[in-house]
């Protein structure tokens, strides 16, 4: 068991800190908003992740987990501190370290002599050897840095922390190296042992890779359009090629999330400040921007203008399972919605009932009461609750049943016979009416 503190209690913080709580741990939290620390003390997850509230409850009442604001309190006695704060674009497309710096700024001066820094957040690469710099700086005395990258996914993050495909530590020196790796003891994941700029490589590397993978699939989608083929069953297809593998081939209105979007464009500004062309990462960056209004062109064509249609959008986070609505494609979709003129109003399982104002859109409580009397429904995440929605029932609820699925949550099968009309993705079109 070692004493640990988590710098910043958002998604990989949160989860960081309570899954470590889970393998032994003592490990405290610490962020610098008071609402969040103060909703954690009252025993409330300051956000949705499924199995999250369980793991937090059951190590709180062991006594393995605590929350505060004071950096102090937070690392004095902490053998390893995992920094977990956000590295948001800047506007011009690198990451933003403000946040890295404040925190490291923030702990420096109360850390023991022999503790090790393990940066979790996405940074990056270089970034090790600038905060390490800054690290020694503030604390007067040289502090040892490892660089350990996050793979989790929001909305499984619970189980890839305890069965992560991989754990990665960066560091040129073995012995904070072996320290990191014992806290992940109880975890069987390999582990790859890297110089600290290699693993905050492989970290954008794979986040690109993924990306690639999500913006190649839409632009086959686009061609299965026009030449009449069906992108699940070429997807299908492909993935049983275990050199292609069938994750992230999935066609729709493309990624969003606090990651994809922002690794790729701080990757793409690292290689123009190295003066190398990357025509690839900039395709698929280019791809995935263009695809909500690539879609929306399907609503137009359809309706020639939607000025006063009443149109439902239907799932806004960036993906099922979370709460989180950072670079969403719903965003983009209702934006050019109301553009047209449509009368937009929203409806997710999680977002919903949280009470939120979000994007100055009204929220209906129930998917019936947001599909009744609307003209046109567009889905932009796939929530099991959506999926599990029978297509006959659009037209019970809708004045017309005009279907714009952005994430093929259904065979084009299901809607055959029906009175409605289903476009999704890369799939052929059923008109019912
Ligand atoms: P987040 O915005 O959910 O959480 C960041 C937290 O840090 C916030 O609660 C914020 O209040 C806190 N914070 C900011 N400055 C602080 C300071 N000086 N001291 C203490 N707390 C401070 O961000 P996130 O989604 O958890 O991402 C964190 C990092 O992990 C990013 O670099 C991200 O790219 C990376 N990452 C995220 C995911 C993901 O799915 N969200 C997955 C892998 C890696």
């Amino acid at each position: 068991m070692n004493k640990l503190a988590v710098i910043g209690a958002g998604y990989v913080g949160l989860v960081t800190g309570i899954c470590l709580a889970s393998c032994g741990h003592d490990v405290t939290c610490m962020d610098i908003d008071e609402c969040k620390i103060d909703q954690l003390k009252a025993g409330r997850l300051p956000l949705f992740e499924p199995g999250l509230q369980e793991l937090h409850d059951t190590n709180t009442a062991k006594g393995r987990l605590s929350f505060t604001t004071n950096p102090e309190q937070a690392v004095q006695h902490a053998e390893g501190v995992f920094i977990a704060v956000g590295t948001p674009p800047r506007k011009d497309g690198g990451a933003d370290l403000s946040y890295i710096h404040n925190a490291i700024q923030s702990i420096a001066p109360f850390l023991q002599k022999d503790s090790v820094i393990i940066m979790k957040s996405t940074v990056p690469v270089g970034t090790h050897a600038d905060v390490k710099k800054l690290l020694d700086r503030t604390a007067g005395h040289p502090v040892r840095l490892v660089s350990n990258p996050e793979f989790l996914r929001e909305g499984s993050a619970v189980n890839d922390f305890f069965y992560s495909d991989r754990i990665v530590i960066g560091s040129n020196d073995p012995s904070p190296a072996s320290f990191v790796e014992q806290l992940y003891h109880s975890i069987p994941s390999p582990v790859i042992h890297t110089d600290p700029q290699t693993a905050e490589m492989i970290k954008y590397s794979s986040n690109a890779f993924l990306a690639a993978k999500i913006s190649f699939i839409n632009e086959m989608a686009a061609l299965c359009e026009a030449e009449g083929a069906d992108i699940s069953m070429v997807a299908a297809g492909m993935g049983m090629d275990k050199r292609i593998g069938e994750h992230f081939l999935k066609a729709g209105i493309g990624y969003g999330g606090s990651c994809f979007p922002k690794d790729t464009t701080a990757l793409l500004y690292s290689a123009a400040q190295q003066n190398i062309t990357v025509p690839l990462l900039s395709s698929i960056h280019e791809v995935n921007r263009r695809q909500p209004r690539v879609f929306i062109k399907k609503v137009l064509d359809r309706f020639g203008s939607i000025e006063g249609k009443k149109a439902a959008v239907l799932g806004l986070t960036f993906k099922p399972n979370t709460d989180d609505l950072r670079r969403s494609p719903s965003r983009e979709i209702i934006n050019l919605l109301v553009e047209e003129g449509a009368m937009v109003t929203g409806y997710d399982p999680v977002v919903s009932v949280s009470g939120k104002r979000v994007w100055q859109i009204p929220l209906a409580q129930t998917m019936e009461e947001a599909l009744t009397g609307a003209d046109l429904a567009v889905i932009c995440t796939e929530w099991k609750e959506i999926i599990d929605f029978p297509l006959h029932c659009y037209p019970l609820y809708m004045k017309e049943a005009n279907i714009f699925d952005g994430r093929n949550c259904y065979p084009v099968s299901q809607a055959r016979g029906l009175p409605l009309f289903y476009s999704s993705v890369g799939r052929p079109v059923y008109k019912g009416i």
